[in-house]
C-alpha cells in the first residue's frame, strides 16, 4: 500500500493556537497540498499550544481534526505522538481524526531504516523541575482526574499551567532546557538504531553523532512559529526543509 508514494513526512511543535490563525492556514495548505501525496505524515507532539480535552467543541480545534481526518480519508496514514502541550489527546481524537497515537520513544520502520521517534522534553533531563512535573502530569491518575473535570475547569488549570510555564522558561538557563547529550546516546542504545528524530527544542537541525564507535544521527524538527519546518524521507536520503510563510 502506498508505495508509490515516494515521501515520508515529519513535522512537529506548530502549536496552533486561535491568537496565531497564520499556522493554521499553513497547516492546512501543508495537509491539503503536499500531505496528500506522502506514504506517510507523522507529528512528533505539541501540534496544539493547548489541548483541554477531545470533547472541546472550539472550532478552531473542531476544523483541524476534520483537516486531519481528510487526509486520512484520502489514503494518508498519520501517526500522532504527544507533546508537552497536548499530553491530553485521547482516543476519541484518534476515533475522530483517524490517527494512530505513537508512544513517545516509539521505533518506526521510514524507507527500510529502523528510526526512534520521540517529542524531545523527556531528553531535557537537566531541567529536573520540568521532568518532575511531567511525571505528575503524566501518571495515569492525574489523566484520568483531569478528563473528568468540567472543560471550564481545564481551560482554567491550563491557563495556570501556561503561566507557569512562561515563568519556569524565562528563568531557566537555555542549556539546561536543551537535550542531555548522553540521554540521546542511552536512548539510541537502548532502541538498537543510529536514527533519532525528535522536536520540542525547536533548533532544527541534524547532528552527526558516534554511538559506540557506529556513526549515528539525530535530527531536530523545527517550529512553526515563523515559517513551517518538515524533515522530509525518501529512499535515498533526508531533507529537513523549511515551508516559507
Ligand atoms: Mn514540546
Amino acid at each position: 500500500m502506498n508505495a508509490d508514494r515516494r515521501k515520508t513526512l515529519l513535522i512537529s511543535d506548530l502549536h496552533l493556537d486561535p491568537s496565531a490563525p497564520g499556522i493554521a492556514r499553513q497547516f492546512v495548505d501543508f495537509l491539503r497540498g503536499e500531505a496528500r501525496a506522502a506514504r506517510a505524515l507523522y507529528i512528533l507532539g505539541d501540534l496544539f499550544e493547548a489541548w483541554l480535552g477531545d470533547d472541546d467543541p472550539a472550532p478552531a480545534v473542531r476544523s483541524i481534526v476534520a483537516e486531519l481526518r481528510a487526509l486520512h480519508d484520502a489514503g494518508v496514514p498519520t501517526y500522532f505522538m504527544h507533546g508537552n502541550r497536548d499530553f491530553l489527546i485521547g482516543s476519541r481524537f484518534a476515533a475522530e481524526t483517524g490517527c494512530t497515537l505513537l508512544e513517545d520513544g516509539t521505533v518506526v520502520d521510514l524507507h527500510g531504516e529502523r528510526v526512534l521517534l520521540m517529542h524531545g522534553d523527556v531528553l531535557c533531563t537537566g531541567d529536573t523541575s520540568y521532568q518532575r512535573l511531567r511525571r505528575i502530569l503524566r501518571n495515569p491518575l492525574t489523566l484520568f482526574l483531569l478528563r473528568h473535570l468540567s472543560l471550564e475547569s481545564r481551560r482554567k488549570l491550563g491557563r495556570k499551567l501556561r503561566a507557569g510555564s512562561q515563568m519556569h522558561v524565562g528563568a531557566t538557563a537555555a542549556e539546561i532546557m536543551d537535550v542531555t547529550p548522553a540521554e540521546i546516546v542511552a536512548s539510541l542504545r537502548q532502541a538498537r538504531v543510529s536514527t533519532l528524530v525528535h522536536g520540542h527544542t525547536h533548533r532544527p537541525a541534524i547532528h552527526s553523532l558516534d554511538v559506540d564507535g557506529k556513526p549515528a544521527r539525530r535530527i531536530v524538527l523545527g517550529d512553526w512559529y515563523t515559517q513551517g519546518s518538515v524533515l522530509e524521507w525518501r529512499d535515498d536520503g533526508v531533507e529537513l526543509r523549511t515551508l516559507g510563510r
